[in-house]
């Protein structure tokens, strides 16, 4: 029997629903903070993500799938969305409208992970960018539209944590400190971080195999060595965060997995152990090189990335549900062959006038029918015989009341969309109703 690759999974029916609900609370959020959709290649040219200035993170490093394809060019299967976007934003000269260019993508990503809960090797994020001159009010814009998504869909045990790398002069006389006393505790650090301190001793804060230890923690921190102008974007940023009403901790040491960030970073916290060191379901910065380093002109960047996976999971753990579950207005039985005929075009005709229905194709037995129409969960039942369309008439099974009527055909419709509309329990509301 074939399987699924390794990391991967198949979102079946009953899940699917859930992420294209996900999926369009996320556009109607966009829609309102004025972001609009970028839809960029799933690969890209290698050097896309392999960059000079990338050499020290393990996405980049170990975590890529890389392939050289029939004609021989080295490819990229995209392991995030942001140097895409900023490659499409720099060839498409979007920067030429001169105005801020605010953008949204959805869509799979790929890293070869040990997989694990919330982790896995193809994994969907919904990230947003905004191009344009460099505001630290801009930032708190991206940082705001997440919090208006995790309101919509009723997330609330989170928590932001915040903290800036500076400009390049700053985390220069940083990087600085930071090697001295890292090279004076080098037996305290795993394999991995003795390598990262020649080629990014920033990214020794992010180890998650040391974080716990007193070496990391006593490390010395970024705040004091900022020089005024970093000290006043941040400032910035937090004072309009205190503004709107976000709360957010400062994290001194928080810096983020990729070598592009500058100045604002942040990430978004599930406060629950069911994700374990999974829990960040939302993170972003600021990057004020990557256009110029693509081959752009000078122009700053912010953006972040949900974790769509990891927020389904704490939909789950919490017990949010944000889909109904299946309905269908009506499910037909038929008896008799004539009955399924006439079946078919009533379920047509319905269809047309926007009622959500289905029959049953099965053979004549009626007990599997009616299976398949409880399988089906439809506020009514309708059952045509031969004698029915003789009549005119039609059998219709008010699930919620369990009363049966007999309505004539060419009123049927005009019927359950009355019944739909008043419904006993929601007055309407909560069945999608006819289109008409
Ligand atoms: P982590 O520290 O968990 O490895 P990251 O810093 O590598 O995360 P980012 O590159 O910032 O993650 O991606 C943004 C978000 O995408 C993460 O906060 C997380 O929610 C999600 N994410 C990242 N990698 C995976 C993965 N392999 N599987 C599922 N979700 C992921
Ligand atoms: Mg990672």
């Amino acid at each position: 029997m074939l399987t699924k690759p390794k990391g991967t999974y198949d979102i079946l029916p009953g899940e699917s629903q859930k992420w294209a609900k996900l999926e369009q609370v996320f556009r109607r959020v966009c829609e309102i903070a004025n972001y609009e959709e970028i839809r960029t290649p799933i690969f890209e040219q290698y050097e896309t993500f392999h960059r000079d200035q990338t050499d020290s993170s393990d996405m980049v490093n170990k975590e890529t799938y890389d392939f050289i394809d029939r004609g021989e060019r080295k490819m990229t299967l995209r392991p995030e969305g942001t140097a895409g976007c900023v490659r499409a934003y720099v060839e498409n000269k979007l920067y030429a409208s001169n105005k801020i260019s605010k953008l949204f993508y959805f869509g799979p990503m790929f890293r070869y992970e040990r997989p694990q809960k919330g982790r896995y090797r193809q994994f969907y994020q919904f990230g947003l960018e905004a191009y344009g001159p460099k505001s630290a009010l801009l930032d708190v814009d991206i940082i705001s539209t997440a919090i208006l998504l995790f309101k919509a869909i009723g997330l609330n045990k989170l928590r932001v944590r915040i903290n800036t790398l500076g400009d390049k002069e700053s985390r220069d006389k940083y990087r600085e400190v930071l090697v001295n006393y890292f090279t004076k505790n080098i037996d305290y650090l795993c394999a991995d971080c003795k390598d990262r301190l020649n080629k990014n001793p920033l990214r020794i804060l992010d180890c998650k195999v040391d974080k716990d230890s007193e070496v990391l923690k006593k490390a010395p921190c970024i705040s004091d060595y900022l020089n005024e102008e970093s000290k006043a974007h941040f400032k910035e940023v937090i004072d309009s965060l205190d503004r709107l009403g976000i709360s957010y901790v400062l994290d001194p040491h928080l810096v983020r997995g990729l070598d592009y960030y500058s100045d604002t970073v942040f990430e978004i916290e599930y406060l629950s152990d069911v994700l374990g060191n999974q829990n960040v379901i939302c993170a972003g910065g600021r990057y004020n090189n990557l256009v110029k380093e693509l081959g752009g002109p000078d122009i700053p960047g912010v953006g972040l990335a949900f974790g769509m996976d990891r927020i389904l999971l704490a939909l789950e753990n919490e017990n949010i549900k944000i889909v109904k579950d299946k309905e269908l207005h009506f499910f037909l039985i038929t008896l008799g062959n004539l009955a399924k005929e006439e079946g078919q075009k009533l379920i047509y005709d319905a269809r047309l006038r926007g009622f959500k229905c289905d029959m049953s194709y099965q053979g004549q037995s009626l007990k599997a029918q009616f299976k398949e129409a409880d399988y089906n969960n439809s506020l009514f039942t309708l059952i045509l015989g031969d004698d029915e369309i003789a009549n005119n008439n039609i059998n219709v099974k008010n699930n919620q009341t369990k009363t049966q009527e007999t309505v004539k055909l060419n009123e049927l419709f005009d019927y359950l969309l009355s019944k739909i509309n008043n419904c006993a329990n929601c007055g309407g509301k909560c069945h999608e109703k006819s289109t008409n």
